[in-house]
């Protein structure tokens, strides 16, 4: 199983960029979101680099890290999860390629509170147990995924709270199948146990973008009152340039709940912001009258219309409105689960700081 000539190791690099390529395109990993590797030998591991889109992603980007010290070769940067891979190729011996995505409806079941989701695939019964939450990135969390593949030695698949899925296989055929199989299995437990069968996507209502400084709105007939919206997130938000409206069924269901959303998953807090307001009746006649545009929150939820997903890009807004969705099915599972487990303030504003931060230095980076 062992990895030993350079030619192998060049094999290895172009199946985990394919992979990559093949999770994406189902739609199982997002942006810059997730990680895959593949075991080297019973010292050292290939994993995805920190950062870079999967579109983007060649061949020598792959990065080789030591499994004990966690110390890598070359100038580019593991991902930031290399300490979870290489905990559980040290707990795995029989392991040779790992996934680790933040899947849809498998990440929505990690926010529950739930130990171990006990659901089904096709017609064999299915035991995923759920590693306790720590911050992304931290020993804390490597430790947590450890302590879960040592007390269920016969699993692939595990969740990671208020995260994503950590798959194991021997090779990357069997990782991928666990993923998708998680998949499946979770949406079969959120429909089952939840009453939460909902489509995961962004249904798009009125987008605009700037062009030289003035308001492009995608449809012509876009009502008035959208278009105060628009003309209050620009004017308050200059670094704000593409604006993606989601009326999911989710993002809509929440719109019509008067409240605050506190975070319940990890890229949300990262990408959507740390507080979350819904506008309710109370706040004016029509609730259309407040808005809570911050500059750190880049969803603004108007009543009972899904929500407005900002951007410096497209492909920014974009992701906005995907995370906001599957955050919103998150939250509609607690809801009707009657329990789960939110992220605290603190946690959500380290992490809303820490991905704003290196984000804006990647930006910089590549535009240099
Ligand atoms: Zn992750």
């Amino acid at each position: 199983m062992a990895i030993t000539t350079i030619e192998e190791l060049r094999e290895a690099c172009e199946r985990i960029i394919a992979v990559s390529r093949e999770l994406h395109e189902a739609g199982l990993l997002v942006r810059t979101w997730g990680n895959i590797s593949q075991r080297v030998d019973d010292k050292s591991f290939l994993i995805t680099p920190s950062g870079i889109k999967y579109e983007d992603l060649t061949p020598d980007m792959i990065v080789k890290v030591n499994i004990n010290d966690l110390s890598y070769e070359g100038d580019v940067l593991p991902s930031s999860e290399k300490a979870v891979h290489a905990a559980c190729y040290k707990e795995r011996p029989d392991v040779g390629f790992i996934v680790h995505t933040h899947q849809v409806y498998a990440s929505c079941a990690g926010t529950l509170g739930i130990k171990k989701i006990l659901s089904y695939f096709d017609d064999t019964d299915m035991v995923i147990p759920v590693a306790p939450y720590a911050l992304p990135g931290t020993d804390k969390l490597a430790q947590n995924v450890a302590m879960a593949v040592r007390k269920f030695p016969d699993v692939n698949g595990f969740i990671m709270a208020n995260h994503g899925t950590v798959c194991l296989g021997e090779n990357s055929e069997e990782a991928v199948f666990e993923a998708k199989r998680m998949e499946v299995a979770c949406h079969n437990f959120l429909s089952d146990v939840c009453k939460t069968d909902m489509k995961h996507g962004v249904e798009e209502g009125y987008n605009s973008h700037l062009e030289n400084g003035e308001i492009v709105y995608d449809k012509p007939d876009t009502p008035i009152r959208v278009r105060h919206i628009h003309e209050k997130i620009y004017k308050k938000r200059p670094d704000v340039k593409y604006i993606v409206h989601n009326k999911s069924e989710a993002v809509v269901t929440v719109s019509r709940r008067a409240s605050h959303m506190r975070p319940l998953l990890d890229d949300f807090a990262q990408l959507i912001g740390y507080s979350v307001k819904v506008p309710s009746n109370e706040h004016g006649r029509d609730g259309q009258s407040y808005h809570n545009i911050k500059k750190n929150v880049n969803a603004v939820f108007a009543l009972n219309d899904g929500a407005y997903c900002v951007g410096s890009t497209l492909d920014d807004a974009m992701a906005v409105a995907i995370v906001l969705d599957k955050g919103c099915i998150a939250y509609i599972s607690v809801m009707r689960n009657g329990e789960g487990h939110y992220l605290s303030f603190w946690e959500s504003y380290k992490m809303n700081r820490h991905y704003r931060k290196s984000y804006s230095k990647l930006a910089d980076i590549k535009g240099n």
